[in-house]
């Protein structure tokens, strides 16, 4: 298959896997009562990496999908997203800044977003390859609710880690061997550009 059209299907693959990951988050957050509606607490000034090829080329699919003066605007606080950070994280201190995506506190590109920002809020768990489970208690708002419930739904991540590594490997194919391996904030996606593959 050419890769134009494999990388067609893939995307095709990975926005099915993203709108499964959004139904299992939707049922835990339905059952805990979480709605992210006013939250002073916005998670998008969290400070976090992404780390697969074809979530980056996939955003950038998203970037082009919009027109070109959001694109421009988006660019210009990706560049400064990047640069402030830098300044903070050589101080020392964890950066907290608005991710560029955001607008008004909401995300410009929903469909597009990775799957970091699709799991944080509610509480969730994978299995690592390894066998040690990993558990994430969800946000501020998410564990005040919960507190108050007897059963806690808890989001297992470790399929859809499982499948997006497959998309992933078939996205990369034999480059897998010899390309870096991605440790990317979104904003920095956006300045390097889509992924050279
Ligand atoms: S996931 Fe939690 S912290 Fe993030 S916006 Fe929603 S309620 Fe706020
Ligand atoms: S991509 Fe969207 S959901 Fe993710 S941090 Fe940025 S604005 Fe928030």
């Amino acid at each position: 298959m050419r890769k134009e059209s494999l990388d067609t299907t893939l995307f095709t693959k990975l926005s099915l896997l993203y709108s499964d990951m959004e139904g299992a988050y939707n049922r835990a957050a339905s059952k805990i009562g979480l709605s992210c509606r006013d939250c002073a607490e916005n998670c998008c000034t969290s400070h976090f990496q992404h780390h697969t090829y074809i979530e980056w080329a996939y955003l950038w699919k998203g970037i082009g999908s919009r027109p070109e003066k959001s694109r421009r605007e988006f660019m210009k606080r990706a560049e400064e997203y990047v640069r402030q950070s830098r300044i903070l994280l050589a101080q020392g201190l964890r950066p907290r800044i608005m991710c560029p995506l955001n607008d008004g506190g909401l995300c410009q590109l929903y469909e597009y977003r990775l799957m970091i920002c699709r799991m944080h809020g509610v509480p969730n768990s994978f299995v690592r390859p390894d066998g040690k489970k990993m558990s994430f208690p969800g946000c501020s708002r998410c564990q005040e609710l919960y507190s108050r419930l007897e059963e806690v739904p808890v989001v297992d991540r470790t399929g859809f880690y499982r499948d997006l590594a497959s998309l992933e490997v078939a996205f990369v194919g034999q480059k897998i061997k010899t390309l870096a391996r991605v440790n990317l904030t979104l904003a920095e996606m956006l300045v390097q550009g889509p992924p050279a593959i």
